[in-house]
């Protein structure tokens, strides 16, 4: 783009292309970084079952994490090829009071470092304060109707909106593996897409975005020489 010649530079073309770079910017960092998927749910939910049961099955090709072998509390998978990481959010801080972990459920969740939240509930007993508290606290999260093998609480007959998993029997775990992967990635960009992979790229992008809607032509010109500087250091 020819900064040099004010006239024929297109601010706004070159402001949407910058737009449509950020917006794979999730994409393009977890082909190398894992998916963080956090279990959450009252004690006795079963986290950590289900933990154990995607560990086990096949199509999860698992990496067992040193230390983690007898009681698992994360789990480093591919699922359909994309990097993931399934964290129990009871092995976290497992000696708090289960409000105060309700609290660092929901911290996590808003951290950057947590990019799905999986809200365990068991089916087979009656919905509890603490388990609406937590639904309220995690409003993106995937829902999952637990212990789908035991009958049903007469309670709970009506509710559509979780789908069931058993980690007891396997019943519903593909169908939780393929909803992960479609909730993480909604689209993958058509092959011959260009988009940042590092967070170095992506914080060059938001610089240049900020100097391209002020209009600023020192700054933008310094925003697009960073971009590329860093290409060449990466040997991109
Ligand atoms: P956590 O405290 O949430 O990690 O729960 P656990 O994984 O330790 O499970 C608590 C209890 O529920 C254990 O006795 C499990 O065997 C049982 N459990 C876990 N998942 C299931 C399930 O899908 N069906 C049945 N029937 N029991 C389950």
């Amino acid at each position: 783009r020819n900064l040099n010649d004010g006239g024929a530079f297109d601010w706004d073309d070159a402001r949407r292309d910058c737009d449509a770079l950020l917006a794979r910017a999730r994409f393009g960092l977890h082909l190398t970084r894992a998916w963080t998927v956090m279990l959450v749910g009252e004690p006795n939910v079963g986290k950590s079952s289900l933990l154990n049961r995607i560990a086990g099955f096949e199509r999860a090709i698992v990496h067992h994490e040193p230390g983690t072998t007898r009681d698992l509390v994360a789990v480093s998978c591919a699922v359909e090829g994309w990097p993931m990481r399934l964290i129990d959010s009871a092995g976290i801080r497992e000696s708090l009071e289960p409000v105060e972990s309700l609290g660092i459920a929901r911290a996590l969740a808003e951290s950057r470092n947590v990019d799905l939240v999986v809200h365990l509930r068991d089916f087979s007993q009656p919905a509890s304060p603490e388990e609406e508290r937590l639904a309220e606290l995690c409003p993106g999260a995937i829902r999952i109707a637990h212990k789908s093998d035991l009958p049903r609480h007469s309670s709970r007959a009506d509710d559509v909106e979780s789908f069931s998993v058993s980690s007891t029997s396997g019943a519903g775990v593909d169908e939780l593996l393929r909803r992960l992967v479609q909730r993480l990635v909604p689209e993958t960009p058509p092959p011959d897409a260009v988009f940042p992979i590092n967070e170095r790229q992506v914080a060059c992008l938001d610089e240049l975005l900020a100097a391209l809607q002020g209009r600023d032509v020192p700054r933008t010109r310094r925003g697009y020489e960073r971009l590329l500087r860093g290409e060449r250091v990466t040997g991109d």
